[in-house]
């Protein structure tokens, strides 16, 4: 009887709620139809344009006349006669907040005059907070926030960047990254959540939900870009926007998986990878671009290209002869909006490509009613100057704090002999190195200009780790001779890139460093390395050399404090490698390989040796764990099991759980993370985790790209607790 009173109720509330979407449905769409009747092909490929701010600026694209100034004459030309929809990016730097409103005003004001009235939908890179506007909350880069390991900081981290970016009146960022990081090399490392898709999947869902809010149209949310679809991340030579090899297999369980999360989480534009994969810039593949991407994930909303992808078909991948050749390519494999992004002809082009029976124009329709669709979810037809309303708490202390938080566990304690770390306040230190005294070097690229090199746009209060150190020390404690120190700290690793500008011929750190580190280990006292980089330098021969080692990643503008927290032991570092350590150049494998690949010449099973493993990550206190318990449930198992803290200090813990399948039809992994929960624990204290495991998330791809569940045994690892399950 109350089953049945609920199942009444349950489905009542499911169609009122139907009910609801549907209606919504047919609003949006009954108002995009009324518009697109009014629209000519000129204001349809018009909305399919988005331009750099550049081509409204004085100035030339890439060297605009400083301070910037907006052009009138281009403004009427781009955004009234060309028609353009959309506008992206900053001309060479960081604005401020006012510079931001006045640059909208002006241009909502000019899109207003075209016939058809349409707003702009400006579009930033807000890749680790609002980085291109001036004084904005800077967070850890993302494969900083992968290494929190923590589910509600990511959440936060992409509410506050949606408030200030929404705070700078823009409504739509290009983030996050959900591409894997599962190559070392590759330059754009530490714009990923790291090489596992399982923490991806749910740290990138996490921080859609952040962004996006209940609604997308709120005067805090943004609309989230995922990006860059599909297999950008592993180039076969290791450099961006190089070739890579993907075997559907791989593309299916390595790199579809994130934008799948995403999707169901309600993120409604993506970004195409300007790489090739297989041979075919993914620009034109129309089996990525639409089966994949519309048929099978179901993704409805706009698919725009990356920067210059267009044009790049032809001078890069030369699969086109000339550009209107590359638009009609691109276009019919299903792109609907093209970074052009400097080339005013883009419009004319592709309208010429439609008169010409190039393009058929339904497929227009369909990419402008998207990006219409895009607009009207977004409120932008109800009012573009939502960013009038008042934002009090942009930049300030609560974002600040939260940044801090975020720093403060991204910060992975890689190697503490004898208690190295933390040293007291009071401790005689001697700090150099070549991040030592920059915050750039702690906030990476996307940093107030594309490659976050330019002192002038960095936060000017925001502290360096030296800075920081310097102010937390008491007076004396920081020496000028490492010699008079009782402790040495060495600020290294990477200088600032983005991209391109960051392929590297060699993944081990400077020698400069190296030797460097070598000398002052010669010294005798304490050696401390801080590591600032973006993906993993090799650093084996100094491993020895050094105490303690401490990975900050990028942390953001807080990294310097924390840090400097870290060290002196206010913060208990808790963060967690989200990717493999490697120790050789020749050896960058992630965690989740397969077991041939660590046969070794000896015919052992010892051929991966990296210098720290995915998931390391020490802490000032220590954890045990005990008791884990399978069990067998309906569709799967759930496991658990204790941890304790036995150390003398709070803590935080990432119980990390794995699951190797010990015999499957495609060659399984040595074992693959299948669940994490951070946790807190006073000194003494003891708390219970449990896990859910489902036969789905035990499947794998199998050899007819389905995925599949093999019953059979499986090896389930918590920390050192293992058991072994059958599963029918
Ligand atoms: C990058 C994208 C970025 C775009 C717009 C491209 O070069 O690959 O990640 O969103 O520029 O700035």
């Amino acid at each position: 009887m109350i089953l049945r009173v609920f199942t009444t109720i349950f489905g009542l509330m499911l169609c009122l709620s139907l009910t609801g979407q549907m209606q919504e449905m047919t609003e949006k769409q009954a108002f995009v139809q009324d518009l697109m009747d009014r629209m000519t092909l000129a204001d349809k490929v018009g909305e399919m344009t988005q331009l750099s701010i550049d081509v409204l600026s004085v100035g030339e694209p890439y060297n605009l006349a400083e301070p910037h100034q907006l052009d009138a004459d281009r403004l009427k030309r781009v955004l009234v006669d060309l028609r353009v929809g959309s506008i992206l990016n900053v001309g060479g730097h960081a604005y401020s907040v006012d510079r931001w409103h006045e640059i909208m005003d002006t241009i909502q004001m000019y899109a207003a005059q075209k016939e058809t009235g349409i707003p702009v939908i400006y579009g930033i890179d807000a890749i680790h907070g609002t980085n291109y506007t001036m004084m904005a909350t800077l967070f850890p880069q993302q494969i900083g926030q992968a290494a929190t390991w923590n589910r509600d900081l990511a959440r936060d981290c992409g509410k506050v960047t949606a408030y200030e970016t929404k705070a700078s009146g823009i409504p739509w960022t290009f983030s996050p990254v959900l591409d894997m990081g599962r190559d070392a090399r590759w330059p754009r490392l530490w714009e990923t959540y790291g090489e596992d898709v399982h923490l991806a999947k749910e740290l990138s869902a996490a921080y859609i939900e952040g962004c996006q809010g209940e609604d997308i149209a709120d005067a805090e949310s943004v609309a989230v870009c995922m990006k860059h679809f599909l297999g950008y991340s592993i180039p076969w030579n290791g450099r961006d926007r190089t070739a890579a090899f993907i075997p559907e297999r791989q593309l299916r369980e390595y790199h579809l998986p994130t934008f799948q999360a995403a999707i169901d989480q309600g993120a409604r534009t993506i970004m195409i990878n300007s790489g090739e994969v297989n041979g075919i810039p993914v620009h034109v593949n129309k089996w990525i671009l639409t089966d994949l991407l519309r048929e099978e994930l179901g993704f409805t909303g706009l698919a725009v290209t990356d920067w210059e992808d267009i044009g790049y078909l032809v001078s890069r991948h030369r699969v086109a002869a000339d550009m209107k050749e590359a638009i009609a390519m691109a276009i019919n494999a299903g792109i609907d909006m093209a970074m052009v992004p400097m080339d005013t002809r883009f419009p004319v082009l592709l309208k010429e490509c439609v008169e010409e029976g190039m393009i058929d124009e339904a497929r227009i329709d369909e990419a402008t009613e998207r990006i219409l669709g895009v607009k009207y979810e977004l409120g932008l037809f109800e009012n573009t100057d939502f960013y009038k309303k008042g934002y009090s708490k942009f930049g300030g202390k609560e974002h600040a704090a939260l940044a801090k938080a975020a720093a403060d566990e991204s910060i992975v304690l890689l190697k503490n002999e004898e208690n190295t770390l933390p040293f007291s306040t009071a401790t005689k230190i001697y700090i150099e190195g070549p991040n030592a005294e920059s915050v750039m070097a702690l906030n990476g690229g996307w940093t107030g200009t594309w490659q976050g090199d330019d002192p002038a746009y960095m936060h000017p209060e925001k502290m360096s780790v030296s800075a920081a150190l310097k102010d937390k020390m008491k007076g004396a404690a920081i020496v000028s001779d490492p010699a008079m120190a009782e402790v040495i700290v060495y600020v290294g690793g990477e200088s600032t890139y983005t991209e391109k500008p960051g392929d590297i011929e060699n993944m081990a750190l400077d020698q400069s460093q190296i030797n460097r580190i070598k000398e002052l280990s010669g010294i005798d006292k304490p050696l401390v390395f801080v590591l600032l980089e973006g993906r993993p330098r090799i650093i084996r021969e100094v491993v020895d050399d050094c105490d303690a080692i401490v990975l900050g990643l990028l942390p953001g503008n807080e990294g310097g404090l924390a840090i400097a927290d870290v060290v002196t032991g206010a913060v208990n570092p808790s963060g967690k490698l989200p990717i493999t350590y490697p120790s050789n150049v020749n050896d960058l494998l992630t965690y989740d390989h397969k077991w041939t690949d660590v046969f070794d010449k000896n015919f052992g099973w010892n051929g991966f040796q990296p210098q720290y493993h995915f998931g390391h990550g020490l802490s000032y206190t220590d954890f045990n764990y005990s008791r884990m318990q399978v069990q067998d449930s309906a569709d799967g198992f759930t496991v658990s099991c204790w941890v304790s803290n036995t150390g003398d200090r709070s803590g935080k813990e990432v119980v990390q759980l794995y699951v190797a399948d010990k015999v499957a039809s495609i060659t399984p992994s040595v074992k693959r993370l299948r669940g994490f929960e951070k946790i807190e624990l006073e000194p003494g204290e003891s708390k219970q985790v449990q896990f859910t495991v489902t036969r789905a998330d035990l499947s794998f791809v199998g050899e007819d790209l389905n995925w599949v569940f093999e019953p059979g045994d499986f090896e389930v690892m918590i920390a050192d607790q293992k058991a072994e399950i059958n599963l029918k």
